[in-house]
Formats: C-alpha cells, structure tokens, sequence
C-alpha cells in the first residue's frame, strides 16, 4: 500500500499558551513520526487553503464572514473554549484544505490512502458556528469535495474521538449520501449523540450514534466495531471513508475518562483499514482530531500511519488501562435494534 501524508509547520500558528488544544500536540507527532523513520516511507503531499466555495459547501456565508473578521485581530474567544488568533482564519483554512489535498492524492489514485495531521480540529464546527477548539470542519468540507470534484457517490466518516461530532451530524444529518458514525463518551461535552439521534428526512438511518459510558476500553470498543461500525458500513457500501482520528478516548487523556489504549485504538483502525479494502479499494482518509495527553496521541497517530502502510505491530509502551471495563451489552443491542443491525 502506499500511504500520502500531510501537516504543515504553520499549524502552530494556531496556539494559545496553558489551552489544551495547542500547537505541541503537533510538535509532539512530528517528532514521532521523523524519528520512527515513518515519514521517509509516506507520499508527502502539499497542503492548501481551502477555498471560500469549498467552505461553502458546508458553512454558512454568514459564520464564514464572522470567522473572517478575527483575521489580524488579537485574542478573539468565539465560544468559551474556542479561540481565534489573528491568524486562526487562514491556518483553519490552511487545514481544510490540507485534508483536500489529501482526498485528491487518494481520489486520483496515486495512493491507496492518506492521513492529515492537522489542527485546530474540526468536528464541533457545525455550519453555522466555532465549537469546542474547532473552526471549520475539516472532514465534513472534505466529504462534500469528495463527492463535487471527483463524483464519489457514497461517503462514510467515522469519528472515533472521544467527544461526539455533533458538527458533522449536523452537516450531513439530512443527507442520505454520508454516512457518520460516532462512537463516543457519554455524558460528555457537546451532550449530543444519543442514541435516537438516527438523521432526518432522507437522511434517517444515516447518522449512527454509539454512546458509551465512561471506563469503556478496549473490550467494548471491539464490541462495538464488531456489532455496530462494521456492519453499518457493509450495508451502507461507501465508495470512501474518512476517520476522524481523536486519541482522547485513551485512558490516559486529561479530559475525558474511557479506557482504551494503544493496542485497542490499533485493533480498530486496522478494522477499518481491512474494511476500507473489502469495500472501496483502499480509500480511507484519518485526519486528525482530539487528543490531549501528548504520548498517547503521538504515538496513537504514529500506530495508525503503520497500520495505513500495512506494517505488523504496534507500539504500546503505555499499557492497558488499569481498571476493569464495564459491560456495554445492553448498549450496542439497543443501538443494533434501532438501526437494524443484525
Ligand atoms: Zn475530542
């Protein structure tokens, strides 16, 4: 397989001091990925801007043109934890258009699949507002891209972040073409992603939420891959998948309490890998969103760009999570009836 890869120095840019979403998180990856040696064998692939026509397509010309105003302003809060630097507007476009970049490298064929390591992150970002460290929605401008400028039918984004995407439900939520799939911790912020959140109109039964309760590793996340993720995908037939790789669900991340580690975030992405092979040729995008304990989203991204380029192993020197896990069954049977999973 081969593998494209893209980030940008600029990224940082985009930081505020004692924030837990700041430009280390970045610097952090970068050293792993050098000296692993991994980026010597990934296709680099130039990031750009995303055009105002390509943020279109998912955000309002309104919040596009408020977002804009903090251009070379100082500090600006746009909620209560998401910030903009004068410099913000043009990295968050920066960003974007990195993880378009990427879908054109897989798209055209020149790579099998792709990852972007990019910030600031974008599933909070819903088509009208900046939410929880995210400006523009990074994957969900990519999918619609995906479908204008290469004709791709079906798209299918899984978020496995610890926090749930409710900026890319709200994007697609009528939208029977995009598949999102969120497996995340609940109660937790945003407070969206329950279960009954299914879409609407033509879109019902494309939106599949998978909330969990806290301490759930990597036992229940197989389980539920196993019963829900993956059967929801064959169905669904996706002709590409976008991951929205966060590595907050690891038990050691600071804001939030799941359990999975190294090892159970490794065991799904090659789900994903070997399911994106089965379906669509390969074409799976991981960009990057969450994760807040450094080591562990260094190296959860340095495991996914190895299970991407098809290596054996993985590389967990952080172990499992010490507490025993709690049992989900009655979670994922409510889920698999709801939307009729077998
Ligand atoms: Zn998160």
């Amino acid at each position: 397989m081969t593998t494209a890869y893209t980030t940008d120095s600029r990224f940082a840019q985009h930081t505020l001091p004692n924030h837990p979403e700041h430009a280390g998180r970045l610097y952090a990856i970068a050293h792993v990925v050098t000296e692993s040696g991994l980026l010597e064998r990934l296709v680099w692939v130039e990031p750009r801007y995303a055009e105002p026509d390509d943020l279109l397509t998912v955000h309002s010309s309104a919040y596009l043109a408020r977002l804009e105003t903090t251009r070379g302003r100082s500090l600006v809060m746009l909620d209560a934890d998401t910030y903009a630097t004068g410099e913000s507007y043009d990295i968050a476009r920066l960003a974007a258009g990195a993880v378009l970049a990427i879908t054109d490298a897989v798209l055209s064929g020149d790579v099998t699949n792709g990852l972007a390591a990019v910030r600031p992150p974008g599933h909070h970002a819903t088509p009208t507002r900046a939410m929880g460290f995210c400006l523009l929605n990074n994957v969900a401008v990519a999918a619609r891209y995906a479908q204008r400028q290469h004709g791709v039918e079906r798209v299918a984004i899984v978020d496995f972040d610890v926090h749930h995407g409710n900026g890319t439900q709200d994007a697609f939520y009528g939208t029977p073409s995009v598949l999102y799939i969120s497996t995340h911790q609940s109660p937790l912020y945003p407070g969206t992603g329950a279960v009954s959140e299914v879409g609407e109109g033509a879109g019902a039964g494309f939106t599949v939420n998978i909330p969990l309760p806290p301490g759930v590793g990597d036992a229940g996340y197989g389980a539920a891959f196993e019963r829900i993720v993956v059967p929801a995908l064959r169905r669904f037939q996706p002709d590409m998948i976008f991951l929205s790789a966060g590595f907050d669900a690891h038990w050691a991340d600071p804001l939030a309490q799941m359990a999975l580690s190294l090892s159970g975030y490794d065991s799904i992405v090659r789900e994903l890998v070997g399911l994106a092979a089965g379906l669509c040729r390969g074409r799976l995008v991981a960009v990057l969103e969450g994760g807040y304990h450094l080591d562990a989203l260094a190296l959860g991204w340095a495991n996914t760009i190895r299970a991407f380029l098809g290596d054996e192993g993985c590389d967990d020197p952080l172990g499992p999570a010490r507490a025993a896990e709690r049992d989900i069954d009655a979670v994922l049977s409510r889920i698999q009836a709801i939307h009729h999973l077998p």
